[in-house]
């Protein structure tokens, strides 16, 4: 019998999952507001709905065996009513609640002693002037925080007003050496599997993600550590699925955990080409209770986002594309989002090589090459 599984959300995400789907017993379901939406076309069953309200979710989800989310901001109390009657959701609510928040995701941080910024619970602005001996610090808002948008670097005092007047953390701020993600799958039994660490490469000058590499060049006793402090992130949230935590090396060597996202992440876009279980095959199994496949990585590789190019919105246009595609080891995915706008994410490109040089100077050449413009 196939098994009736649902995606909240209807994007990137949700695409490549259904992706993966297609070599597994599993039939697939959508809900997104979207209809035109990048998964839209590729799931056996659509339903336009919002993942923010109630009796869509419950209504989408009562029918069918499983749920995972492509978002975290989905609506948790009908995923909890769900889950009563028997529906198995990848994350559980629990652990979705936990991280969906983050004030309670540093909270069940420090609970668990795992090692991330310090930080403060603040309520508003007010509340963030009580607490000038943290500073230089980062303030995050608690809810509905999204790709930086929820974040505000209060350097000084006189930066408190630039922060969030809802409830939310000031966090200090890191002396960041790197950034990193970590990819770990978990079943049901508990049975664990790790990616390899995933190197976020930064633009020196723009201060902005450039690339990200995989797998990461660190010491050895940082990469254990780094693989410890994830696998405990990971058991202490007690809840099958795939999670990408995302930690900083700072300066001292210190490994902190930033944030976890209880979902299929960017980090782990490689993983389709680059490893013999991609990210998304790995969820499949976790979900239709298949042994955990092999993260071993095949060749090493590089992903560069593909965003919406500044000063254009429209109809998309992929500028460089045939260039791009003539490049040996190169893999485009395009995600089918019909608009672009500055910023917007509408593909990504994989580059794999055993040469680490060849990875930068491709991807560094394909940034220069393919623009998304209107
Ligand atoms: P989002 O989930 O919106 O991407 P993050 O919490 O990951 O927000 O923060 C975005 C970026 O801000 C991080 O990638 C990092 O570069 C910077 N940042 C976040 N927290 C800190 C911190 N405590 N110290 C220094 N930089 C930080």
């Amino acid at each position: 019998m196939m098994l009736k599984v649902g995606i909240l959300g209807g994007g990137q995400l949700g695409r490549m999952l259904l992706q993966a789907a297609a070599n597994y017993p599993v039939e697939t379901f959508v809900m997104e507001n979207d209809p035109d939406c990048p998964s839209a076309h590729l799931c056996h069953h659509f339903t336009k709905g919002d993942i923010r309200n109630y009796d869509d979710v419950f209504n989408f989800g009562k029918g069918l065996d499983a749920l995972t989310i492509e978002i975290e901001s989905v609506n948790e109390e009908a995923l909890e009513a769900l889950e009563a009657q028997g529906v198995k959701i990848y994350p559980k609510p629990s652990a979705l609640r936990t991280i969906k928040n983050k004030i309670l995701q540093k909270e069940f941080y420090k609970e668990n002693q795992i090692p991330s910024p310090d930080f403060k619970v603040t309520q508003n602005i007010a509340d963030l002037k009580q607490h000038a001996d943290m500073l230089p610090a980062v303030n995050k808002i608690g809810m509905g925080g999204y790709d930086g948008k929820g974040v505000q670097v209060i350097r000084n005092t006189s930066d408190f007003e630039k922060g969030f007047d809802a409830p939310g953390v000031l966090e200090k701020m890191v002396n960041i050496h790197k950034e990193i993600a970590q990819i770990v799958a978990i079943n049901e039994k508990g049975e664990t599997a790790l990616y390899p660490t995933v190197d976020m490469v930064m633009d020196p000058n723009l201060n902005l993600l450039d690339y990200q590499l995989s797998p990461a060049d660190l010491p050895q006793q940082t990469a254990w550590r780094v693989e410890a402090i994830a696998l405990a992130v990971v058991k202490a949230l007690k809840s099958p699925g795939i999670f990408a935590v995302e930690l900083f090396v700072d300066k001292d060597g210190n490994v902190l955990v930033n944030e976890t996202a209880p979902r299929v992440h960017n980090s782990g876009h490689h993983t389709i080409e680059a490893n013999y279980s991609s990210q998304f095959d790995m969820l499949w199994r976790v979900i239709l209770g298949y042994p955990l496949g092999n993260t071993d990585h095949i060749l090493p590789a590089a992903i560069v986002n593909l965003v919406g190019a500044e000063g254009y919105s429209g109809e998309a246009i992929y500028d460089g594309l045939d260039e791009v595609l003539k490049m040996e080891n190169v893999f485009v995915h395009i995600y089918g989002k019909k608009e672009t706008k500055p910023g917007r994410k509408m593909g990504h490109v994989t580059i794999v090589s055993k040469d680490r040089q060849d990875l930068s100077f491709k991807a560094h050449r394909i940034k220069n090459i393919l623009k998304v413009i209107a």
